[in-house]
């Protein structure tokens, strides 16, 4: 049985402007989810639907068989980790930790076992009886969790949990909120705006826009098959490139479609050999370490592509950049929907 079953939810604020269409997902228990898409495109709305913090006009939110419309939040054993995590800063990790099982009246010695064991998963036992002011944002950042974990529900909600974070700790807390989510078995559903985080996260990932959920795939279906322009687009980096056909000299086939190149279907073509070549002008080149991205201008449009450093001999000039066209993908003209070309 699916845990999580959204159907055809709607949801509007004002009655006027509809800030999610149509969406319907089925999350299965035990998935690490992530909702990806640019700000403003309804991912917290649709986190705070699922929680119970809001209602929708119309479609039904069925969570471990039950209909949970009109289920309270405190009903849905579901617990909410929010971007800005609010620790009471006069209270020490432990009583942080299990504040949440206070209010709901568990005995105090239960509540100390129960905080000591959360505070050995998340590896924060050394700092039990610290207060959160004398402990780093990343270490702060597992309190929290540590509060909604600690409450012992089969279903996180995470917006944007990392977001307040330097980019190093960052890095880090992905590996552990990986890993966490591997010890607990719980659900998990994860919302940024970070196609990183969605790419390395997700067991799958649902792209949204304007309130649209465009696809709802594992990483590897969506960076290999996207189902539209915009969704090849947000995922990879950098980004996939495009050019019309029209304007791909060596292009013989159907008109009128756009060309997707990821920077791995691209390459400096060093003997100018084979046929599918465009020539170009390096314009800009980024060190990454041991490889470079290349912008190059080419007639056709602009093209990104990633050399190995030791490769190159130049960083800039005129070249001739090979397309595998086996590695392309294409997309109507008019509407993006992805193309499959026999
Ligand atoms: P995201 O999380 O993707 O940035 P949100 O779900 O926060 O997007 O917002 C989606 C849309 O709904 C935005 O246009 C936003 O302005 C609007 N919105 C969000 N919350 C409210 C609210 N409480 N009242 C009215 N409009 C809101």
């Amino acid at each position: 049985m699916s845990q999580i079953l959204l159907r055809s939810i709607n949801k509007s604020y004002d009655g006027a402007t509809q800030v999610l269409h149509d969406v319907s997902m089925e999350i299965e228990d035990g998935e690490f989810i992530v909702i990806v898409g640019p700000s403003g495109c309804g991912k917290s709305t649709l986190l705070r639907l699922i929680a119970g913090l809001e209602a929708c006009q119309d479609g039904e939110i069925v969570i471990a068989g039950q209909r949970a419309n009109e289920q309270l939040p405190q009903h849905r054993d579901i617990a909410m980790i929010f971007q800005n995590y609010a620790l009471y800063p006069h209270l020490t990790v432990r009583e942080n930790i299990a504040f949440g099982l206070e209010l709901r009246k568990v005995p105090k010695r239960e509540r100390n076992q129960r905080a000591l064991e959360v505070a050995r998963t998340l590896q924060l036992e050394p700092y039990l009886d610290r207060k959160p002011g004398a402990l780093s944002g990343g270490q702060r950042q597992r309190v929290a969790m540590g509060r909604a974990i600690a409450r012992n529900t089969s279903t996180f909600l995470m917006d944007e949990p990392l977001s307040n974070l330097d980019n190093a700790l960052r890095v880090a807390m992905r590996t552990e909120i990986k890993a966490l989510h591997r010890q607990l078995g719980a659900t998990i559903i994860y919302v940024t705006h970070d196609q990183t985080e969605a790419l390395s996260l997700a067991d799958r990932i649902a792209v949204m826009k304007g309130g649209y959920l465009q696809q709802f795939d594992t990483p590897e279906a969506i960076y290999d098959r996207p189902a539209n322009q915009f969704v090849a687009s947000f995922l990879g980096m950098p980004p996939m490139n495009f050019l019309p056909v029209d304007k791909v000299p060596f292009w013989q086939g159907e008109l009128g479609i756009e060309i997707g190149l990821r920077p791995e279907a691209l390459s400096i073509n060093r003997d100018g050999s084979g046929m599918s070549s465009l020539p170009g002008r390096i314009v800009l080149s980024e060190m990454t370490g041991s490889d470079v991205i290349l912008h190059c201008e080419t007639e056709a449009g602009r093209l990104t592509l990633i050399e190995e450093r030791n490769r190159l001999s130049g960083g800039s000039g005129d070249v001739l950049i090979h397309v595998d066209l086996d590695r392309a993908h294409f997309f109507h003209g008019d509407s993006g929907a992805r193309l499959d070309l026999a």
